[in-house]
């Protein structure tokens, strides 16, 4: 199933699609699967949305990236509704899931983007995106994206180290230009009880030491390129309580406090990404409910009048999509029963190298009683796999989605063993639009040159 049909790039209907017809109170085979209420079984097909998971398959080929319009939106509006009325900006933390269409739908819903590299601010640019709502993250920036940046006209530079600071200073100089910026503070929140935070603990490589940053605050007032705007933290990834939060927010109001005591005003303040999603049994708050405790705890704290940052990525789009991908072969076996796919981990990165737990299920359900078995790809590394000891009813032919995939997926993909990346599409009620072809194998080494002798 490696076909694409460029014919399909207008947005089209899916013919199967349950508009009236069921609904998930009426149908005794509906039911909805960990992480979104729009990938749900009715009457024994996977749907998103209005769309037949297996009708979108068979049109676009597999491997396929399906992702629903319907839940980014309203996965962002927890974050809207928590904020409306005050001054904020969301900030699509766009390394999630970079596809243009995806970047679209959060410029149009009003999100700016929170960036890491010179190839991000130009698919927002690219995507209609305005570069005066960009926050430019990242520990390692080139003098040349510096300057692309500024001469772009980004919202705010995240400074994450002394030295970056002094770099920055000198490249707004020579571009005539003036490098609004906020520092990345390492908060130094207690690992003992929140374990697993990975980015905001000493020892880490992002951001600027706690104990740092006065004086690093102090040193960027008196730098000829820089203006102070504010102050910033991500404190990590996958973040499946409030308390880490809380402990981050009071170290930085403390810091601000600190900071403008000494005459260095620090208007805005962000408070990263990271809200953890639904991969299996994890319970993370809503945005809503998050957001307003951080809010409830700024206000009391007396800086109600801020304007108010997030960065969230993986929480808006996340539990929004699935990795279609075939059954190819079953492998049964004395010790282990194999399912060999079409996707691998060229494809989905995460079991791979984080040995994370995605879920999966068939698109279509069979009366067959199921087997355990290791659902792996084709890649010749004994570490590509998707997912271990599951119960799947699963024949060749049949497609699994790989659940819970709409982050950190299709954004990581890459290349190996010359497979071409795969194509994506966009969902929303019964319409589906292709947003992004499969990559020919053509294209994979058109850059390469052969010795000229
Ligand atoms: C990756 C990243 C985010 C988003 O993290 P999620 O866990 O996807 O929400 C936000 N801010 C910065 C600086 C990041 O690097």
């Amino acid at each position: 199933m490696w076909t694409t049909r460029a014919t399909e790039l207008a947005s089209s209907r899916c013919k199967r699609s349950f508009g009236r017809r069921a609904s998930l109170f009426t149908d005794p085979y509906a039911m909805t699967l960990p992480g979104s209420p729009h990938i749900a079984y009715r009457d024994r097909e996977l749907f998103i949305d209005a769309c037949s998971l297996r009708e979108l398959a068979a049109r676009f080929g597999t491997p396929l990236y399906v992702y629903s319009r319907t839940a980014m939106l309203e996965a962002l509006s927890g974050y809207q509704r928590a904020l409306a009325g005050r001054d904020h900006l969301i900030c699509y933390a766009m390394k999630a899931n970079s596809n243009l269409a995806v970047l679209q739908t959060f410029a149009e819903a009003g999100c700016g983007f929170d960036i890491v590299s010179g190839g991000e601010l130009e698919r927002v640019l690219a995507a209609g995106g305005d570069a005066a709502r960009v926050v430019f993250s990242g520990l390692g920036k080139t003098r040349a994206e510096m300057q692309q940046a500024l001469l772009a006209g980004v919202m705010c530079f995240n400074v994450e180290s002394e030295a970056e600071l002094e770099v920055l200073s000198q490249v707004a100089v020579q571009t005539g230009k003036t490098a609004r910026i906020s520092l990345r503070v390492n908060p130094d929140v207690d690992a003992k009880t929140h374990p697993y935070i990975s980015t905001g603990l000493k020892g880490n490589k992002f951001g600027v030491a706690h104990e740092r940053a006065v004086a690093t605050y102090l040193r960027a007032a008196t730098l000829p390129g820089l203006q102070v705007v504010g102050i910033d933290c991500h404190i990590g990834s996958q973040i499946t309580e409030a308390d880490p939060y809380l402990d981050a927010l009071d170290r930085l109001l403390e810091l601000i406090e600190t900071v403008e005591a000494r005459g260095v005003p620090v208007p805005h303040l962000d408070l990263g990404g990271g809200l953890g999603i639904t991969y299996t049994d994890e319970v993370p708050p809503a945005a809503e409910v998050l957001v307003s405790a951080l809010l409830a705890r700024i206000d009391a704290r007396g800086h109600g009048h801020r304007k108010i940052l997030f960065e969230p990525g993986r929480s808006l789009v996340g539990n929004a999509g699935v990795l279609l991908t075939e059954v190819l072969y079953l492998k049964p076996g004395d010790t282990k029963n194999f399912c060999v796919v079409d996707a691998a981990m060229n494809d989905l990165m995460r079991p791979a190298m984080y040995g994370a737990y995605m879920g999966m299920a068939a698109c279509r359900l069979r009366d067959d009683e199921p087997t355990l078995m290791d659902v792996v790809g084709p890649v010749c590394e004994s570490g590509d796999w998707l997912g271990r000891d599951r119960r799947l009813a699963v024949l060749p032919g049949d497609v699994i989605a790989v659940l819970s995939a709409g982050a950190y997926g299709m954004s990581m993909a890459s290349n190996y063993n010359t497979r071409p990346r795969a194509a994506e599409v966009m969902v929303s009620g019964d319409q589906a639009w292709l947003i992004r072809e499969r990559e020919q194998p053509a294209a994979l080494f058109a850059n390469e040159r052969l010795l000229a002798r």
